[in-house]
């Protein structure tokens, strides 16, 4: 056993894969912690299935007791504090010291930010209020939906409009949709402003499913009396049931730290390293330049366990890093009918995104499953 200290912060997306690549590449022989205040994750994909009540809250949470990754200790427990000078870090479960420690404790959501989204509305990007959405449209009956965006940056740019094509087709397949109106609300002038084929098949959908598309509005606030969304113009749209997308802000604790600039950690976008010695940054805690996705936050999250395993082996800080980060991703977009479109893309500082666009079918669908299925394996230690 190496008494090379590793500690990650948050058991998302890219906590899991930085532990998992630590524990496969060096077995019980690394001391590697790992911290949430969870005790359990959920795919935010997920949150659609349970929404659309294709599997239940619990068939998604899938609980941190059951990692069996050799070298990785999980630890429930709320981070408080964080020193990146000296990499101590206190939780309100004890008190933490690492010769590397990884920041990966994704974007909070402020509800509370947007006036009347509380009261009036139904926020569907934290677990909690996606999983009551699912009561919430089991009892709709029917009537003007809209779903909005309050601000960006947020969470997977193309679960805004999935949701729109979900709810088509739940209203559809309950017989309201003809009594029904569906509109979509963003800042941006295009569903996912840089895939713009993907932006093209997403409107096409909407046309097709006649689903209202109001781009470049920012929305200022609920008037929970009116039932009615109030622009920045202060012109108004109403609705019977708002969905929202909340404001995502850094954790807390992240922006106490000093770690962040203009509300996220800047890092190099090559190694994912902060102005900090020993301390990395990755996923949607970042500035990094990649939309804030699961994906994204995986592939940074490999980069940085190859990393930290070179250092380990050489035994020296000053090894040269084995690879850089390719800003490369494939994510899945529900269309609806159990079909799913499929976008390999890359970002990279200073050029416009490129990759391509695959029509939704049932096979990426398959893909999907597979996708998830696979992480668990790797990440759970599950078979
Ligand atoms: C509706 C929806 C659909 C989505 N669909 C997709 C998709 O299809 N594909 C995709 O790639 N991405 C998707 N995403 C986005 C994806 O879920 C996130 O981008 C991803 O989880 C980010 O990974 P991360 O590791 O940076 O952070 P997270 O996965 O959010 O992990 C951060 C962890 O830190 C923990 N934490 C935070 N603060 C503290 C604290 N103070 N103390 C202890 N623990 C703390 C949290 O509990 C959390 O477990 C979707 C998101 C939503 C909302």
């Amino acid at each position: 056993m190496t008494d090379f200290k590793v500690l990650i912060l948050g058991a998302g997306f890219g906590g899991l894969e930085v532990a998992a690549g630590l524990s496969d590449r060096f077995g019980s022989s690394v001391d590697i912690t790992l911290i949430d205040r969870s005790d359990h994750f959920v795919f935010g994909f997920s949150k659609l299935d349970v929404m659309f009540g294709k599997l239940t809250a619990a068939e998604v949470s899938h609980q941190y007791a059951r990692i069996v990754k050799p070298g990785v200790k999980f630890v429930q427990a709320t981070v408080r504090f964080i020193d990146p000078v000296a990499r101590h870090v206190v939780t309100d479960g004890g008190e933490f010291d690492a010769d590397v420690l990884v920041v990966a404790l994704g974007s909070d959501l402020d509800p509370a930010a947007t006036p009347g989204l509380v009261e009036d509305g139904h926020e569907f990007y934290t677990n909690a209020g996606a999983f009551a959405v699912r009561d919430v449209l089991e009892g709709f009956e029917g009537g003007r939906v809209v779903i909005g965006v309050t601000s960006t940056p947020f969470k997977c740019p193309p679960a805004p409009s999935e949701t729109a094509l979900l709810v088509h087709e739940f209203l559809t397949a309950r017989g309201l949709r003809e009594k029904s109106e569906i509109a979509v609300v963003m800042p941006m002038p295009a569903p996912v402003p840089p895939l713009p084929a993907a932006s093209e098949a997403i409107l096409a959908a909407f046309a097709e499913r006649g689903i209202e598309w109001h781009p470049k509005r920012t929305i200022q606030r609920l008037d929970s009396g009116a039932h009615a969304v109030v622009f920045d113009d202060d012109s108004t749209m109403t609705y019977d049931l708002f969905l929202g997308v909340p404001q995502h802000v850094a954790p807390p604790v992240v922006v106490d730290s000093g770690l962040t600039v203009d509300g996220w950690i800047p890092v190099n976008p090559l190694t994912l390293e902060t102005s900090f010695l020993g301390v990395y940054a990755i996923g949607d805690v970042t500035s990094v330049g990649t939309p804030k996705a699961g994906v994204f936050a995986e592939g940074q999250a490999s980069i940085v366990a190859e990393a930290i395993a070179a250092r380990i082996e050489s035994g020296t800080s000053s090894v040269e890093i084995p690879r850089t980060y390719d800003g490369n991703g494939i994510c899945y977009m529900e269309f609806g009918g159990d079909t799913v479109a499929r976008v390999d893309v890359t970002f990279l500082t200073g050029q416009a995104p490129f990759g391509q666009f695959d029509p939704a079918s049932s096979e990426y669908s398959a893909e999907k499953d597979e996708f998830g299925a696979s992480r668990l394996v790797r990440w759970f230690g599950e078979s």
